[in-house]
């Protein structure tokens, strides 16, 4: 992430002395470019559509001006602010990080997401927050059963919107829109800007201030990303390999499928790479030990699923590794967008195997001679991929299918298998 050193203060956006406080206590020295164009505009009331992905900063460029706002206004009753957000990860690091800009302002905050029991945010809710930051499906899982009212929200932001689609959170979405006065404040952040979102800005925001981090440069994290052509039965010693020679501290492994991750940690640990995987099937506190190990720096190796990954905010994690190819460009960007954060260098490398033709095009396209291709080396001298073994595939889906008829008849059974929550 860069910062702009050269121009604007944290003090000359005016912002409320006790953030100035906590800023400095956190050693945040100037905004980023997101921060710098975002805070004045959500000063004055507007409406913000902001083009900006995860590593710019764009979580401080909401909070600090909405605890700006309501330090500076009347004390109200009820839920002034509302934050949505795709993934209980991403709501925890949206509430821990208004709690540290916060954390001298009178405001209470309520944190409420699936896959735990609901009793503790019923609790949070009875305490009169002023903000809320929420997941969409439990948000609407409490109101319906009536633990919360919307009818006050002054300022409603959509953190990571595209995402939040991606997980079919449409639905939701609306009825939540639905709910919120129709006089208020919007802020939407999405990495990308397909029709969809565009439409929703149309529909539900009012002459909002266009913002678009993404597409200078400049203010990407630097990355250095590699990519290696292996077949399938190299994979793992072309991993140990990296791990080996790269001078990194700690590692995100992305991979397809929650199975995958929890085969790969396996092998990790036993091969001496203590490891530990992260998806939808872990249960809540699994998922939370995981990160909070990994955020200590006491694990080394995080193996992680696409959506599970979203809103992992490891301060100087050096090194990303897609041991699956991920599915499209877009996926790539926010997978590689964990890495070289917060002004430091960062590493990807990105195993290709001989059905990713189409993606490694696509990411050619994209970042032309920023992706340096090996397509030769230690793990596949002669350079040729080969078709997986369509023996392998076939033993892979039937032992699938076999999995899913037993889940299914555990859940008749009155079951219910860790996997089956709501977000
Ligand atoms: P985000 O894009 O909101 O996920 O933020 C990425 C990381 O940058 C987080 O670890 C933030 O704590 C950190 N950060 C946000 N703003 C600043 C700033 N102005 N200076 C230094 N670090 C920052």
């Amino acid at each position: 992430m860069q910062t702009n050193v050269n121009s604007m203060t944290f003090e000359s956006l005016q912002l409320h002395p006790s953030i100035l406080d906590a800023l400095k206590q956190k050693g945040y020295t100037a905004p980023t470019p997101v921060q710098e164009q975002t805070i004045p505009s959500v000063i004055h009331g507007r409406d913000v559509l902001s083009l900006a992905q995860t590593g710019t900063g764009k979580t401080a460029a909401f909070a600090l001006p909405i605890l700006h706002r309501l330090a500076n206004s009347a004390s109200a009753q009820g839920i002034r602010v509302l934050v949505l957000a795709p993934t209980r990860e991403l709501a925890i690091q949206i509430h821990d990080n208004f709690s540290a800009y916060g954390k001298s302002l009178p405001f209470k905050l309520a944190l409420i997401y699936g896959g735990v029991g609901q009793q503790s945010q019923e609790q949070a809710l009875r305490r009169h927050p002023s903000i809320l930051i929420a997941t969409p499906g439990r948000l609407l899982d409490l109101y319906d059963q009536g633990h919360v009212r919307l009818n006050g929200v002054q300022t409603l932001v959509l953190d990571e919107c595209d995402r939040m689609l991606d997980m079919g959170f449409a639905r939701d979405l609306n009825k939540i829109l639905a709910l919120l006065p129709k006089e208020r404040q919007t802020l939407l952040f999405s990495a990308t800007m397909p029709d969809d979102i565009r439409a929703m800005a149309e529909k539900h925001m009012s002459d909002p201030v266009r913002i678009q981090i993404i597409t200078d440069e400049k203010n990407l994290p630097k990355i250095r990303q590699r990519m290696y052509w292996v077949n399938r039965d190299k994979r793992q010693a072309l991993l140990f390999d990296v791990l080996e020679k790269e001078p990194a501290d700690q590692a995100l492994v992305f991979t397809r499928t929650k199975r995958g991750a929890d085969r790969l940690a396996r092998v990790l640990s036993k091969e001496g790479h203590p490891a530990q995987s992260i998806h939808g099937d872990k249960s809540q506190s699994q998922r939370e030990k995981a990160l909070k190990d990994f955020k200590s720096g006491r694990l080394k190796i995080l193996v992680a699923t696409d959506l599970a990954s979203r809103g992992i905010d490891v301060k100087e994690l050096d090194l990303v590794i897609n041991y699956d190819m991920p599915a499209d460009a877009e996926t790539y960007v926010h997978r590689i967008g964990r890495t070289g954060r917060a002004g430091r260098e960062g590493v990807s490398v990105t195993f290709r195997g001989f059905d990713d033709a189409d993606v490694e095009k696509d990411l050619i396209r994209k970042y032309g001679s920023e992706l340096d291709i090996y397509r030769t080396h230690q793990f596949l001298p002669d350079g040729v991929l080969v078709p997986p073994d369509p023996a392998a595939i076939e033993k892979y889906k039937e032992a699938a299918k076999a999995a899913r008829v037993k889940r299914k008849e555990a859940i008749a059974a009155g079951a219910n298998p860790a996997g089956f929550r709501r977000r």
